[in-house]
């Protein structure tokens, strides 16, 4: 006989593991699908990872809401799982006179969605923030509520903080078909394993749609919309000393020049619309065209050094808003058309999720003991194991380097195949640990790891390799360095 859990969530992205992290909190039985081998690995794995305030968000949308409820979420909860974050502030440069003259209507937005510490700058305020920008700024929108954030720890955090807390996370689950019966939802995988909930959270990203249609419903429509991304060496840091942003259009937000949190530099991203769901693959005319605009901005980062690139996919609709909606009947909730913001409002999401299943009828009754998470640190900002001499003379394994590149010890990648949710896979390692992330790709560091991973899980090291050269999903070979 199997259980019938109380909610089951489809997709652990940001938003899904979110979910299940807020639902976690209550004496519920819950239930994590993903069709993937871990989570994080769809449009959450490959994005432009800025912690935004909202500040241009369309006011009065739903997306505007929760990007706000999130970010004070977000200012408890990233500290405390330890989620590597810089809060260097966003710079918005008007290129043109007419750009110049939206500043004070952005300003006007920003203030009327509660992002009060926005302010115009001049241009020469600009240059005296940003001194190796391109001639010929009007002025400026200084938003000092804008950060960096990690795109891979935050759903791991989430999740992991899920699973202590009692949540069951089931991988390799491809929901193929829904079916509602008795007041209970049956959900049944590509390779015929059932699960059985009284509550069903539909978080699956490009495919929200097609999820929502097994329920009978046709709100909306994903249409996959490509964001191509360069990221250059970390000796490009010192360029820059905030976010970069431009000045936003109705269609995307445009492309912008940001440090990461791992010390590299991010040129991107673009914005296309295609029709294919899994279509990752940079493009020479995508990336051609960044390398003008970044020339047009910040002349000095055409002569840095490029380490890789990477393309996402936004889960743009026909709608200019998140497609998040109860239908009380059914008991389920749709949490679709997440396009461009979905890290930074993944907790606010969440948050009025286990409201929309409380209207609904879930009860919500609080554990005493709900478990605090804290993830392993791979942001720059604050100190790494290997700079650590107490914690090396505690376990000679965190000055042992492995990738040279990224500094990633022996300690830290044994760590992440023995956390609460295992790296099973060299993509997997990547996410959690930086290994293989760095200038050299891999190139030295690779076939050691192959060996740990496969002595410490008893993988045959040709599966672990093949399955980096071919994987399941052809969408799993994106990824942001
Ligand atoms: C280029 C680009 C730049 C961006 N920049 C930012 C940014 O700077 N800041 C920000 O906050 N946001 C940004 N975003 C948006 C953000 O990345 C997304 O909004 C967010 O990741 C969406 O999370 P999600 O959980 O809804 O979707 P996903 O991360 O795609 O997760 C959905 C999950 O559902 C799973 N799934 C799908 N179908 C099924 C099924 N049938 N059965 C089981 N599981 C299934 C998938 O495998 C996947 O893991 C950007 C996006 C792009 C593309």
């Amino acid at each position: 006989m199997h259980p019938v859990y109380d909610v089951a969530i489809i997709g652990a992205g940001a938003v899904g593991t979110a979910v299940a992290r807020e639902l976690s909190r209550y004496h519920l039985k819950i239930i994590l699908l993903e069709a993937k081998a871990d989570v994080g690995m769809g449009t959450t794995k490959a994005n432009t990872a800025i912690w935004h305030t909202g500040f241009d968000a369309k006011p009065g949308t739903l997306e505007a809401r929760l990007l706000r409820r999130s970010y004070a979420l977000m200012e408890k909860f990233v500290p405390e799982a330890g989620i590597p974050t810089e809060p260097l502030g966003g710079l918005l440069v008007a290129w043109t006179e007419d750009q110049y003259h939206t500043l004070p209507s952005l300003l006007e937005r920003a203030h009327t969605n509660g992002v009060t510490d926005v302010r115009i700058i001049s241009a020469e305020d600009v240059y005296r923030l940003e001194p190796r920008l391109n001639a010929g700024a009007w002025g400026g929108l200084f938003v000092p509520g804008e950060s960096l954030l990690c795109p891979f720890t935050l759903p791991l955090a989430f999740a992991t903080q899920a699973v202590i807390n009692g949540a069951e996370l089931r991988l390799n689950f491809r929901v193929q078909g829904i079916a509602l019966e008795d007041g209970i939802t049956r959900i049944v995988s590509e390779d015929g394993q059932t699960v059985a909930a009284r509550y069903l959270v539909n978080a699956a990203g490009l495919y929200s749609d097609e999820i929502d249609r097994m329920l009978g419903h046709h709100d909306f429509t994903v249409t996959p919309r490509r964001g191509e991304l360069i990221v250059y060496d970390k000796f490009a840091r010192t360029l820059i000393n905030h976010i970069i942003l431009p000045v936003p259009t109705p269609i995307t937000k445009g492309v912008l020049i940001s440090p990461t949190v791992y010390g590299n530099i991010l040129l991107g991203p673009t914005a296309e619309d295609l029709d294919d769901k899994t279509n990752t693959a940079t493009s020479r005319q995508g990336l051609e065209m960044l390398l003008e605009k970044g020339r047009a901005i910040l002349p000095d980062l055409m002569k840095e050094e490029v380490t890789a690139t990477y393309a996402g996919l936004r889960a743009a609709t026909e709608h200019k808003d998140y497609q998040i909606r109860l239908h009380a009947g059914q008991r389920y909730v749709c949490a679709g058309g997440i396009r461009s913001t979905g890290v930074s409002a993944a907790m606010g999401i969440a948050d009025y999720i286990g409201g929309l299943l409380s209207e609904a009828g879930l009860e919500l009754r609080p554990k005493d003991n709900f478990l605090p998470v804290h993830m392993p640190n791979i942001g720059q900002a604050a100190p790494r194991p290997y700079q650590q001499p107490e914690r090396i003379a505690q376990n000679p394994d965190y000055g042992r380097i492995v990738c040279h590149c990224e500094k990633v010890s022996l300690g830290e990648i044994l760590d992440a195949i023995h956390a609460p949710i295992p790296a099973r896979t060299l993509d997997g390692l990547r996410r959690r640990t930086r290994a293989m992330q760095g200038r050299c790709q891999g190139f030295n560091c690779q076939a050691h790891i192959v060996d740990i991973l496969a002595r410490e899980t008893g993988q045959d090291p040709r599966v672990l390799l093949a399955l980096e050269k071919f994987p399941a999903d052809p969408a799993d070979d994106g990824g942001q360095s």
